[in-house]
């Protein structure tokens, strides 16, 4: 038997971590033993049964940013898979359609999110497809390397930015300082862009004090600066993204990877009249997932500064704290995965005074 953080139906009471079957891979597919797995605000969508995500079939195990090392094989995959660590690709599409061909499987119409349409990784063991899998660095922890999805939608969001203007020299803005708004900040920063993270009041017990804390410069969003290129909307707030074309510099170029709760009313005569770019983002390619497991290896110590790790049997207990906004990233850590007890740092953390904060979802 195997513990795993499973959805069962509507209710929030009817997630829990259970004990399940060990699950054995058939015809190209694998097992993980998971060594670390994030939730986000999509797992917390979930587990409240929010509107936009009645289509999720229950039972099924949640968790779609994971790390972990391949343990066993199905028919027809290589062997030399055996004892690999592997991300999973948590969006993918069917594989076969032009959109798959041409190698942007996460916009393909028949797509599939681990840990939503199948079951998910936030368990001791999980099965997929070895298709799914992008091979990682052995020897970096997990508990940076467990950001890989996450921080690969960033590193993803950001492509689009460049994509838009290569050769951007002026301010950029990001709205919403969830966890893809602050690393695609982080990243940006790094690359030497002038970056300003703009965020709530209620951002700024932990999601703020931690952007300043990690050489952002951040914001309530009352004093932007002058001339405003590129903007990042990841706050999914209709007013964030009002303010975005309302207050970037013509011709500049905002990315949105949010997704809205409410469709969002937009003034498209200033889209027009200033020939503004407006880009949706949305997951991220195999080549996004290799680039952010290339930042984390190459500073691990930096990126594990966003993650609070828990047990997995904490699971129900979390999902109400990433609800909360009391943490930038939890992750999970399977009991049979963690050290012993004396040394983990595995602890509830105490809780901040923390506002509710906006939840954007992922798919
Ligand atoms: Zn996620
Ligand atoms: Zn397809």
């Amino acid at each position: 038997m195997t513990r795993a953080l499973v959805k069962r139906g509507s209710a929030e009471s009817d997630t829990a971590v259970v004990s399940t079957q060990v699950p054995s891979p058939g015809a190209h597919e694998v097992l993980i033993r998971t060594e670390a797995v994030g939730l986000c605000g999509s797992d917390v969508h979930a587990w409240r049964q929010d509107a936009g995500y009645e289509w999720v079939q229950v039972p099924v195990i949640l968790g779609h940013e994971a790390v972990g090392i391949v343990a066993d094989i199905g028919d027809d995959v290589d062997p030399g898979w055996l004892g690999k660590r592997v991300v999973p690709v948590s969006i993918d599409g069917c594989g076969r359609c032009p959109v798959c061909q041409s190698g942007r499987g996460y916009i393909c119409p028949q797509r599939s999110v681990l840990g939503l349409s199948f079951d998910g990784a936030a368990a001791e063991a999980c099965v997929i497809a070895v298709d799914r899998l992008v091979e990682v660095a052995p020897d970096v922890s997990a508990h940076a390397m467990v950001l890989v999805e996450p921080l690969a939608i960033a590193v993803h969001a950001v492509s689009r930015l460049s994509v838009a203007d290569p050769s951007a020299s002026g301010e950029i803005i990001v709205t919403g300082p969830g966890p893809i708004g602050l690393m695609a900040a982080l990243i940006l920063h790094q690359q030497g862009h002038r970056v300003t993270l703009v965020g709530t009041e209620s951002d700024l017990p932990v999601r703020l004090s931690k952007a300043e804390s990690l050489g952002l410069r951040s914001s309530l969003g009352d004093s932007l600066p002058a001339g405003i290129s590129l903007w990042l909307e990841a706050s999914g707030s209709s007013q964030a993204l009002a303010t975005a074309i309302e207050n970037i510099d013509s011709g500049g170029t905002i990315v949105v990877p949010a997704l809205f709760a409410r469709i969002p009313e937009v003034d498209v005569n200033l889209i027009t009249r200033r020939e503004i770019g407006l880009i949706g983002s949305y997951g991220a390619s195999r080549s996004d997932y290799a680039k952010a497991a290339e930042h984390i290896g190459s500073d691990p110590h930096f990126w594990e500064q966003l993650v609070s790790p828990f047990l997995l049997s904490d699971a129900s207990e979390v999902l109400g704290r990433v609800s909360r906004g009391e943490v930038i990233k939890a992750i999970l850590i399977p009991e049979s995965s963690a050290p012993a007890p004396e040394t983990t740092g595995l602890v509830l953390s105490e809780t901040p005074d923390s506002a509710l904060s906006d939840l954007p979802a992922d798919f």
